[in-house]
């Protein structure tokens, strides 16, 4: 490649849903996805719920191999261009027409050192052949059509485990790990640490999903946490809310490159895995109840000044979580070092979901940006250093 040449960015969203989650739209379909994934400027996205025995069904007859990338991409005959999508928008993204990767995530319920853990986790797959095997091992624990995103009584160690033995290039991501009731660092249901969730298999986990209600400046507080790469996912029920949050690629597009991004913990920046693209955690939801002085002391007085961006999407609340609430865990030793700001190690790219801030987006414009409170301006560069 000329090195005058700048490495082509590529934006995506590794966290979605189809039709056979809970909540979701009746409607989504690998066609709606790609077309919606276009509309939004996405080069690749999860295909949810692979562990559906319907869905995955469905992703093998309409998806194909994209051996470039080792991604899949719709087949011709499947047709992304969808007359009811509400703005006739280019259904190619920069980089080709979007590219799927297999990806499903698994709500283990179980009990550990006598209390009872609810955890999401994010599966991902290199090829269907591998998705069947693990499939075949995760229907011993339970019942896999009940739900797109099923409940399962399998340790998350263990679940990890058999990730780890399905395949050397499947990859595993706790998901939203600060959602109270159902994530890893969960106040209601969750662990104090990785190592107490994971155990010995603690080396495995090399990233971590903010989820909606918190960004990377929140999760650099935590030096615990930085081994760890952060990314950030729509989690989306509809075609609408996809790339609402998604993660900032360099270089050409594949399955491996971007396994490789994320597992590299020295790249902070392209050719790699650049930074997740938050939008603003919103101060409602996300209260700060932490159990360090210091911390609570440091917290940024952005995010509540922009709090009502983020409530834009769709008319809505585009949050998963009405009663969130936003606990450290009993981490003795936590507090800002001195000299650490929460911008320490780290670059991401807020943004609000509104035309002037997002990329390419022909949807329509949410309620917020109509109205003009639109973010005004980026987060300063020299904070984020
Ligand atoms: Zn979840």
């Amino acid at each position: 490649m000329n090195a005058d040449r700048p490495m082509p960015i590529f934006r995506a969203d590794l966290h979605v849903h189809s039709r056979y989650s809970r909540a979701t739209s009746p409607r989504l379909s690998t066609a709606l996805l790609a077309a919606w994934a276009g509309i939004k400027g996405l080069a690749v996205l999860g295909t949810g719920d692979f562990t559906h025995p319907q869905w995955r069904k469905e992703l093998a007859q309409t998806l194909v191999r994209d051996e470039a990338s080792g991604l899949y991409r719709l087949r011709e005959e499947v047709s992304s261009v969808l007359p009811e999508l509400p703005a006739p928008s280019p259904p190619e993204t920069e980089t080709g027409s979007p590219l799927f990767l297999l990806q499903g995530e698994i709500s283990s319920i179980y009990k550990r050192g006598g209390k009872t853990r609810r955890v999401h986790n994010l599966v991902f797959m290199p090829h269907l052949e591998a998705a069947e095997s693990f499939c075949r091992r995760l229907e011993a624990t339970g019942n896999l059509a009940a739900d797109g995103r099923p409940i399962l009584g399998l340790d998350s160690r263990d679940l990890l485990e058999m990730v780890l033995e399905t395949h050397p290039a499947a990859f595993f991501i706790p998901a939203h790990i600060w959602t109270p009731w159902f994530s890893l660092f969960g106040s209601k249901s969750g662990f104090d640490s990785l190592e107490e969730c994971f155990g010995d298999l603690t080396p495995a986990i090399f990233a971590l999903e903010t989820g909606l209600s918190s960004d990377p400046a929140m999760n650099r507080l935590w030096s615990r946490l930085d081994s760890c790469r952060l990314v950030s996912n729509s989690d989306a029920h509809s075609g609408e809310n996809l790339g609402r949050e998604a993660n900032v690629f360099a270089g050409a597009v594949s399955y491996q490159g971007k396994l490789e991004a994320l597992k590299d913990p020295a790249a902070q920046g392209p050719p790699a895995f650049s930074a997740p693209w938050n939008f603003t955690p919103r101060k409602g939801n996300t209260t700060w109840t932490g159990t360090a002085p210091a911390t609570s002391a440091s917290l940024p007085r952005k995010p509540a000044l922009l709090a009502g961006v983020a409530l834009s999407a769709a008319n809505r609340s585009p949050w998963g979580y009405s009663t969130g609430s936003w606990n450290w865990p009993t981490e003795p030793s936590l507090s800002m070092p001195p000299g650490r700001t929460p911008w320490a190690g780290m670059a991401f790219f807020p943004w609000c979901p509104c035309r002037n801030c997002s990329p390419k987006s022909s949807a329509p414009l949410p309620r917020a940006a109509r109205s003009g409170q639109c973010m005004p301006e980026p987060w300063p560069a020299s904070d984020r250093n």
